[in-house]
Parts: structure tokens; C-alpha cells; sequence
């Protein structure tokens, strides 16, 4: 049996750690960078890594629309930071020309962590799962509002961030502000 053929959009950030788990996990995984590669690909991931950079290299790949596109036609996708940011439909703190593909209903805000706590580690109670899952955040963003189709799947636990939303699912989309690879 083959898993399904997952994407990780190849522009920027930590690509090779997302093909390596992927593959791990049973998936067949493949880099993606062109408009022509969405159709050989079940589902995409969209790895942690500088959002503004991402955003300019999707457009000189000509990949912007396309994807947004596809993921508007119900393409499966899961943002990671960067990635999370990508798939929000507004975001606060972005740079002045910054877009994003959207498709998450959600306000996410860039950088929210702020400088003290610019990168750290939780244990984090992620619904559906049975053991704590221990998450990285670096520079990471988080939720600030969600719509009403948007399930909340973490949130942190304590500290100055306690209850800042930091994993969201709406449909075929999700999103966390950590990086799980
Ligand atoms: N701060 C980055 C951005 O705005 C995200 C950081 C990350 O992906 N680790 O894109």
C-alpha cells in the first residue's frame, strides 16, 4: 500500500525536515515550487521559514495564484509558522505588500511571541491526541480571532501566553504556530 503523494512547498524554511518526517510517516513526499506539480500532489505542507520571503518567491514562481486557487478548490494543507501565517486570511504585523494564500478564517498575528520569549519550548494538550506533544515555537505566531468554522486544537498552557491559540483546523486546513518536525 503507498501513502498519499504530500507537497511541501519548497520556496524557503525547513523543507528537507518536512519531506524526511513525511516519509516517515508513510507518505510518498515531494518537493513543490512550480503550478504545474500541484496536480501530482494529494495534499501540501507549508514548513516554518520567513512568511514575506515565501509569499515573494510564490509569485516569481507564478505559484501564487495557483495555490490559492487549489486550496480554495479544497486541496488538503498544513501550515507550520510561516506556513500558519500563509493560510490566514488576515494577518497583523505583516510587511505593507505582504499576502497571503488564505483560507483559514483567523487573524494571525506575526511575531507574537515577542522578543523575550522569542523562541522556547512547550509540552502542549492537543486535542485528539493522547500524550502531551512537545512543540517548538521560533518566532512563532499565534491566533488572534478565529471564525465560526474554526476549531481551536491548541492552545499554551501557561506562562505570559497562557491561552493563546497555537493550533487551529478548519476543514481540510490546518495550521499551528509550532514547528512539529
Ligand atoms: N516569523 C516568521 C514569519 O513571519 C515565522 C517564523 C517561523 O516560521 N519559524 O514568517
Amino acid at each position: 500500500m503507498t501513502g498519499p503523494t504530500v507537497g511541501v512547498l519548497a520556496l524557503q524554511g525547513d523543507v528537507r525536515e518536512h519531506l524526511a518526517m513525511l516519509e516517515q510517516a508513510g507518505a510518498r513526499a515531494v518537493k513543490l515550487r512550480r503550478p504545474e506539480e500541484l496536480a501530482q500532489v494529494d495534499g501540501i505542507v507549508m514548513p516554518g521559514g520567513e512568511s514575506t520571503t515565501m509569499h515573494k518567491l510564490a509569485r516569481a514562481f507564478g505559484l501564487f495564484e495557483p495555490l490559492r486557487e487549489a486550496l480554495r478548490g479544497g486541496l488538503p494543507a498544513f501550515g507550520t509558522c510561516a506556513g500558519m501565517i500563509l493560510l490566514a486570511d488576515r494577518i497583523e504585523g505583516g510587511t505593507a505588500d505582504q499576502e497571503t494564500f488564505g483560507g483559514l478564517d483567523v487573524v494571525v498575528r506575526r511575531n507574537a511571541f515577542g522578543r523575550q520569549v522569542d523562541s522556547f519550548e512547550a509540552e502542549l494538550a492537543v486535542t485528539g491526541f493522547d500524550a502531551p506533544f512537545h512543540a517548538l515555537f521560533i518566532r512563532a505566531p499565534w491566533v488572534e480571532k478565529v471564525g465560526h468554522d474554526v476549531q481551536v486544537v491548541a492552545t499554551v498552557a501557561s506562562g505570559d501566553a497562557v491561552g493563546r491559540i497555537v493550533a487551529v483546523r478548519q476543514a481540510h486546513l490546518l495550521a499551528t504556530s509550532f514547528h512539529p518536525e
